[in-house]
């Protein structure tokens, strides 16, 4: 059984200027231990997945179908308090923005005690501060960083702090949304260095959401790769990126920068598309350099070749 499946999940947000289908029919499986990336340019519906797993939504946001079983229980199903005992414990959530998860008037150990008093831990405030500094340290920061406020440390410590509350109730599922993209590429090497050890020390399952398909090639197991509210691919990460038959994986894959290689960074020519109407038949076919009039009309089923999932009707 996987740790984690989504089945078709629809996801719309009513706004004033529309309402947008940020998740048309996603599904997607994360087994037990496993680190599964999931990729795609801005907009694609990365975060609003990540948010509706563990139902993080605002309010204007609508889950209009599918499945979200966590350990076979459909957590889209649960009461709110069932709910708020499964986040943090079962899975905790990290975001690029480390101040997302850090109060900046509230110090490092508090936000630990808060976190197990919410959770009924019990422990002392000294069994508090032990356990923190020993998750903290880790992470690669001092224990003495505990007595700390958030804006006195760089933004890799702070990250490395928000992971570290992330974990601090070792939960199984760890969801990284773009947890890197603040940071600069040094910063970003040590973060990624820092989950891989994560999975091995912890036995973590990772969802680890980024734009960058080079990220997804050093950490994940397998990749989803998501445009326009759905998944073109899904498949080992290795195959994928050796054999990418999707042609917007392709275009995604050109356009990672090489360290030292001559090729150039190419953009994917063209834009996103708008959600409020998206386009019919395949929705990257405005942009598919393959495109023909099957594309424009029919939409491409996500279908199974090998062990790989592809939605193009040439793949
Ligand atoms: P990014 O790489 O920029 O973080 P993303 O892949 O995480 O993008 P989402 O943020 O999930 O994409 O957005 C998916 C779609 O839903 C987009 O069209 C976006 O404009 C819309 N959307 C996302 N959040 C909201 C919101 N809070 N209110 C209204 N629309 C939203
Ligand atoms: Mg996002």
């Amino acid at each position: 059984m996987s740790l984690l499946e989504v089945r078709d999940l629809k996801v719309s947000y009513t706004t004033r200027r529309g309402r947008i289908e940020a998740l048309s029919g996603v599904s997607l499986a994360l087994g037990e231990g496993e680190v599964v990336g999931v990729v795609g340019e801005s907009g694609s519906g990365k975060s609003t997945l990540g948010q509706a797993i563990l139902r993080l939504l605002p309010r204007y946001a609508h889950i209009e179908g599918g499945e979200v079983l966590f350990q076979g229980r459909n957590l889209l199903e649960l009461e709110e308090d069932e709910m708020r005992e499964i986040r943090g414990r079962e899975i905790a959530m990290v975001f690029q923005d480390p101040y997302s998860s850090l109060n900046p008037v509230m110090r490092i150990i508090d936000h630990f005690s808060e976190l197990y008093e919410e959770h009924g831990a019990g422990y002392t405030r000294e069994e508090a501060a032990k356990l923190a500094g020993d998750i903290l340290e880790k992470m690669g920061v001092p224990r003495e960083k505990l007595l700390e406020y958030p804006h006195q440390m760089s933004g890799g410590q702070r990250q490395r702090v928000a992971i570290a509350l992330g974990l601090a109730l070792n939960p199984r599922l760890l969801i990284a949304d773009e947890i890197t993209t603040a940071l600069d590429a040094l910063v970003e090497a040590q973060i990624v260095d820092l989950l891989k050890e994560v999975r091995h020390t912890f036995k973590t399952s990772i969802l680890f959401i980024t734009h960058n398909m080079g990220l997804v090639a050093q950490l994940a197991d397998k990749v989803t790769v998501m445009y326009a509210g759905k998944i073109v691919e899904f498949g080992n990460t290795r195959d994928v990126i050796s054999s990418p038959l999707h042609p917007y994986t392709k275009a995604l894959l050109a356009s990672v920068p090489r360290i030292g290689g001559s090729k150039e960074l190419q953009p994917i020519p063209g834009d996103p598309p708008d959600m409020r109407s998206p386009p019919p038949g395949c929705r990257f076919h405005p942009r598919c350099p393959l495109a023909t009039e099957k594309c424009r009309s029919e939409e491409p089923p996500l279908k199974l070749k090998g062990d790989r999932l592809v939605a193009c009707h040439y793949a």
